[in-house]
């Protein structure tokens, strides 16, 4: 029943969770350029794009911070400043598959990613399978997509932005994988 040799061998945990959290405001109308709204890799027409230096994915850059977070890499800034040209315009699927080869690199794989979207619109719903698709494939293991409406309250209640929050677990890769 639960117990425990407090002698005994330490199990050292070959998991780890790490949390991800990304905010972006709406561009202005006139601010667009035709940039279309992109989440989880569905883009959204005739909805306002959000404002980033990259395509502005909440949910791939949220994945990808928790990600980063659980195998103990730092943040989503460090590894693809936005000062960096190479990452303008970029597409958030292809941050997330380079962190999730970055994470492999450092001998961890992805168990499963969960996240929550926050806001107001779009209406995800019908998009949530096709979102979980590009995101999975991109992360190199199952994630899943939630999304919530802050009812009116605060910023994104008032329609000024989308927030994403996400959780990853990750698991140590087998000695004679890590690093291949
Ligand atoms: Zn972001």
């Amino acid at each position: 029943m639960g117990q425990r040799d407090a002698r005994g061998p330490v199990a050292v945990s070959s998991q780890r969770i790490g949390l991800g959290v990304d905010v972006h405001p709406f561009a202005e109308a006139d601010m667009d350029n035709g940039k279309l709204l992109t989440l989880g890799g569905v883009t959204f027409p005739g909805e306002r794009a959000l404002r980033g230096h990259s395509d502005a994915d909440v949910l791939a850059h949220a994945i990808a911070d928790a990600v980063l977070g659980a195998a103990g890499l730092g943040d989503l800034g460090a590894h693809f400043p936005d000062t960096d040209p190479r990452w303008r315009g970029a597409d958030s699927l292809v941050l997330l598959a380079e962190v999730a080869s970055l994470a492999a690199g450092a001998g961890w794989r992805l168990v499963n990613a969960d996240c929550t979207l926050v806001g107001e619109r779009p209406k995800v719903v019908g998009h949530r399978q096709e979102m979980i698709e590009h995101l999975s494939a991109a992360a190199g293991g199952p994630v899943h997509v939630k999304a919530t409406r802050p009812e009116g309250l605060g910023s994104l209640g008032r329609v000024e932005g989308l927030a994403c929050f996400a959780i990853a677990l990750v698991e140590q890769l087998p000695a004679m994988e890590a690093g291949s």
